[in-house]
């Protein structure tokens, strides 16, 4: 018996992303007085398979192999599917990202496993194995019973702490056969964006909303981010109008977050965008209606015309960091 953990790694590095993944599965297989095995796929030396014995992962599987050299869906699930029969596991952990909401179905079919998806916090039981999750734009939660034999949790990003707990892995290389028929995705070009913090990684964000007027007023927001070492987001009309690129659109159907602090620029607080930043720790909000209901959320805020406050910002930032 043992809980395995699947870990993405970009160009050979993990991200805060697998760690949480780890730290999390640590957690169930402490319930279930069992060890942690993760799952690597791809080319990773041992240094950095290494990093995820910080997070309590005692053994570590690494597939290094040339046919899942990028991601396919299929394959993939076929391989962690053996993997997780040859390990004898009970419990898959998955992140809740794109790539794991296309993996988890497929396993389940594979495995007659049960899905708990987007799960936030540890199982509130193990026996009967049961799973939190928000639900309802978060404005609700479910316990929900996974009752198969193999249970797979896909983990909300970002909603669980790291935690240190520090072991020695033993890695072992495993070479599965993969069967070509699955391979069914190739990628023709790569195009990579440099210099920009990840939204789903950054500690702090800055985010823009219609209040923001057009996309040519966003120059202070962008600034003020730039100085703060912050990543920029907006809401789904600010992308829907092509003022600011998707992938910076949060909320339900947007990316979900939870950084240290969340800078909410003329944005009105829907419960379909709190829905993906209500897990900041901090939440600041500007706006020029005083009833706006980003200030029931936010812990901090400021009533004003936001083209006056930004600006403002922006001054008070560079006159500390002189
Ligand atoms: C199924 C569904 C899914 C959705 N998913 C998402 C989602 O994932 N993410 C998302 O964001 N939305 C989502 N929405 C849309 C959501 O319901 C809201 O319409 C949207 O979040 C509103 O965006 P906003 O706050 O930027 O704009 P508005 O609601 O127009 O609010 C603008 C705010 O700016 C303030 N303001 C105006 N001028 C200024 C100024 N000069 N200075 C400061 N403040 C100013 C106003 O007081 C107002 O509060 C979804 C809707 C549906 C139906």
């Amino acid at each position: 018996m043992s809980v395995l953990v699947y870990t993405e790694n970009w160009d050979g590095k993990f991200k805060k992303l697998s760690f949480e993944l780890v730290s999390y599965a640590t957690g169930v297989a402490k319930m279930l007085n069992t060890q942690v095995t993760a799952i690597s796929i791809g080319k990773v030396d041992n240094d950095e398979l290494n990093k995820l014995g910080n997070y309590g992962a005692s053994k570590i599987i690494s597939i290094n192999n040339e046919k899942l050299a990028a991601l396919d869906n299929q394959a993939y699930s076929s391989v962690i599917a053996e993997v997780a029969i040859k390990e004898n596991t009970t419990v898959i952990v998955i992140s809740n990202n794109n790539s794991g909401k296309a993996i988890a179905p497929r396993l389940s079919v594979r495995l007659k496993a049960g899905v708990g998806s987007g799960v936030s916090r540890l199982p509130l039981s193990v026996n009967p194995f049961v799973v939190y999750k928000r639900t309802y734009s978060g404005n609700a939660f479910a316990h929900q019973a996974i009752k198969s034999d193999v249970k797979i949790i896909t983990l909300a990003q970002n909603s669980f702490d790291l935690i240190e707990n520090k072991v020695n892995p033993v890695i072992e290389n495993f070479d599965p056969v993969v069967d070509a028929s699955l391979l069914k995705t190739v990628i023709k070009d790569v195009q990579k964006q440099t210099g920009k913090i990840l939204l789903t990684d950054a500690d702090i964000v800055v985010s823009g909303g219609r209040g923001m007027k057009s996309a040519d007023n966003w120059a202070p927001l962008v600034e003020l981010a730039s100085l703060l070492g912050a990543a920029t987001a907006c809401s789904r009309p600010v992308s829907d109008e092509g003022w600011r690129p998707h992938e910076e659109h949060t909320g339900q159907t947007g990316k979900i977050i939870a950084p240290n602090l969340y800078i909410a620029v003329g944005i009105s607080g829907a419960t379909q965008h709190l829905a993906g930043i209500s897990s900041s720790k901090f939440i600041v909000a500007i706006n020029s209606d005083k009833d706006a209901p980003i200030f029931e959320a936010a812990q901090y805020g400021i009533v004003g015309d936001a083209m006056k406050v930004l600006p403002k910002l922006v001054e008070a930032v560079k006159e500390i960091r002189k």
